[in-house]
């Protein structure tokens, strides 16, 4: 080993001061989603923008570059292959990023996005889609500005340069290619179900529990799969999500007022998918660093839909977990037996809400949205015409009428961020947590009979040594290729999904 280069070690520094301001700015939005009260909005817009620009000052300094240069012209830390050449590529990647942005745009985007997510609130609860309108134009025409400052990649348009932030290396006719002949697919099935499938009975989903107890299983249930309460938390909010803050540190969000006692549950399993990658990386020795960060959002959520869907769903986990809900949930949960709350949390109906749909009609979901922020990026969709553009694409993918803006285009907390480009990264996840998922059976193969007896180390060993471990050191696609033996396809999820509606529904 080589002496530790001088230069290295401070731009790592240099990184992780940035991050721990960054872990700042994350845990004020998360107060700003849970326990702010409503006229602290203001002042909080103020102090988003004002950190972001502190965040941003620090990821561009002249000494970062100054550093780097330096670092690129050793040898040693450049040696392909290595851990530090992955961490400078990806260093120098994410400061041309940064350095693309003026200051300006940043904070404008961060206060914006503050005050648009407060009015969006407000407007999905009175189903007002004019109150948000003009905060939802402002994000589009900043998020367009985004975009020019980074750059259009040659032959590509302004969505890629907006999703390479996500899903680095992803362009949008690209995400076309995949989804075009997916949704194709995805349709037929869900004809087949509707035309000639046996439709299993919801109502053991119906039963009900009050939000404290729910809780409790939700707590239990994240001990169990090896979620550390200690390095985390799970709080309620209008729109679940997870936040890995700082080493140590990792949010979770659910929400307990769906119409299925399940859907806290399983938005809670999605959260906790998150949630573990977050604690997986390697972030007491990599924090601020790219080895120490999460590689796409596209990976990330392939991590959500593993425990969601491909376990959760799965008619183990439902043996496992009855008995234990009995003892927290009460002898209600006796109604029904295993294989009807299987069945049951297995419905594959067209329905309106994105975070509640089910496996088989989720990606339709998404598509809509991928065509309309492209639509709003391009201009032939204006922002006027959002709530009948996705009216009408609800008909057309899910056969369904959309009764009101609440339950239609203001469902989403997304544009109002301007998380523009994003909806797409929810569908790759998906593929790469069936292809994973066809990997990680072939090499465990005990893991159903664990998964129906609580069993959920070698699982979370296999994500963690797979994934998680690596950070940014591998692309997304160069990942799914070490970890899976082969490139992203979308055969594994429609196997997955083919296979489950036949036992389902018997079609
Ligand atoms: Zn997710």
């Amino acid at each position: 080993m080589s002496a530790p280069n001088a230069a290295y070690t401070q731009l790592c520094s240099l990184l992780r001061d940035a991050a721990h301001l960054g872990a700042v700015s994350s845990l004020i939005s998360w107060d700003q989603e849970t326990y702010m009260p409503p006229s602290g909005a203001s002042g909080r817009a103020d102090q988003s923008s004002i950190l972001a620009g502190i965040v941003h000052e620090r990821q561009t300094s002249p000494k970062i570059a100054e550093l780097l240069a330096a670092c690129e012209q050793d040898a040693d830390l450049t040696k392909p292959g290595s851990a530090t050449a992955a961490n400078l590529r990806e260093i120098r990647r994410d400061y041309e990023l940064a350095t693309k942005l003026p200051k300006e745009l940043v904070e404008e985007l961060a206060k914006a996005g503050s005050m648009a997510q407060q009015v969006w609130k407000e407007a999905r609860e009175k189903s007002d889609f004019a109150l948000f309108a003009p905060h939802l134009e402002r994000m589009f025409l900043l998020t367009r500005r985004k975009a020019e400052c980074l750059g259009v990649p040659r032959g590509g348009e302004l969505y890629d340069a907006l999703i390479d932030e996500y899903e680095p290396n992803t362009p949008a006719a690209e995400i076309e290619k995949v989804f075009t002949p997916l949704r194709a697919r995805l349709s037929e099935l869900l004809k087949r179900v509707q035309a000639d499938g046996n439709p299993p009975s919801e109502k053991p989903l119906l039963l009900k529990f009050e939000p404290e107890v729910q809780h409790a299983l939700g707590l239990f249930v994240l001990e169990k799969m090896g979620f550390d309460l200690k390095a985390g938390r799970l709080d309620t909010t209008t729109h679940p999500f997870c936040s890995g803050m700082g080493p140590g540190d990792v949010r979770l969000t659910t929400r307990y007022r769906g119409e299925k006692w399940t859907d806290a549950l399983y938005g809670t399993l999605h959260e906790m998918g998150h949630g573990l990658y977050e604690q997986g990386l390697p972030k007491d020795s990599h924090f601020g660093e790219p080895l120490g960060a999460s590689v796409s959002l596209g990976i990330h959520e392939s991590q959500s839909r593993m425990w969601e869907n491909f376990v959760g769903r799965g008619k183990p986990f439902w043996k496992w977990l009855i008995p234990h809900a009995r003892k927290i949930l009460g002898k209600r949960i006796d109604r029904y037996d295993v294989k009807d709350y299987f069945f049951a949390a297995n419905t594959a109906r067209p329905s309106l809400i994105r975070v509640e749909a089910d496996e088989a009609t989720y990606n339709l979901h998404v598509m809509l949205r991928f065509e309309i922020e492209r639509g709003l990026l391009r201009g032939d969709i204006k922002v006027r015409d959002v709530p009948a553009e996705w009216n009408r694409r609800v008909k057309e993918f899910l056969g369904l009428d959309v009764p009101d803006d609440r339950r239609g285009c203001l469902q989403d907390v997304h544009w109002s961020f301007g998380l523009i480009g994003y909806f797409p990264t929810y569908t790759l996840g998906n593929l790469y947590a069936a292809q994973m998922w066809e990997k990680i059976n072939k090499d465990l193969p005990d893991l159903t009979k664990d998964i129906g007896k609580g069993k959920f180390g070698a699982l979370k060993a296999w994500l963690n040594t797979n994934i998680h471990a690596h950070g940014r050191r591998y692309s997304a696609a160069e990942l799914c290729k070490r970890a899976t033996g082969s490139e992203l396809s979308s055969e594994p999820l429609l196997r997955h999904l083919s296979a489950k509606i036949k036992t389902v529904y018997g079609v």
